[in-house]
């Protein structure tokens, strides 16, 4: 049996095996916690890293003994991020609020 210590999450109160700081003078958070502080467009980096090792999941911080985000997490994260607009849509967008 496993008994690795479990800490209480500073944003979500859920407990976990794994944190994060998220700086000094700041709560420790989960992995899931520490996600959505991860802009949009480096979560897709992990993703796609995630994929490619294909070992259950990608550590970013690739010093060995770390966190792996698995492909689900990250996943999951992206899915409540907003559609990221691309070139044209950024432009339409831009339009509509000069109208206004
Ligand atoms: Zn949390």
């Amino acid at each position: 049996m496993k008994n690795k210590p479990v800490v209480v999450c500073g944003q979500c109160n859920n407990e976990s095996i794994s944190f994060f700081s998220l700086g000094d003078g700041k709560p420790f958070v989960c992995p899931s916690c520490f996600l959505t502080t991860i802009h949009t467009r480096k979560l897709l980096q992990w993703l796609e890293k995630a994929r490619k090792c294909g070992q259950g999941g990608y550590d970013p911080f690739n010093n060995g003994n770390g966190y792996c985000f698995s492909i689900e997490l990250l996943k999951n994260e992206l899915s409540e991020r907003e559609h990221i607009p691309n070139k044209q849509e950024a432009k339409k967008i831009r339009q509509q609020k000069t109208k206004r």
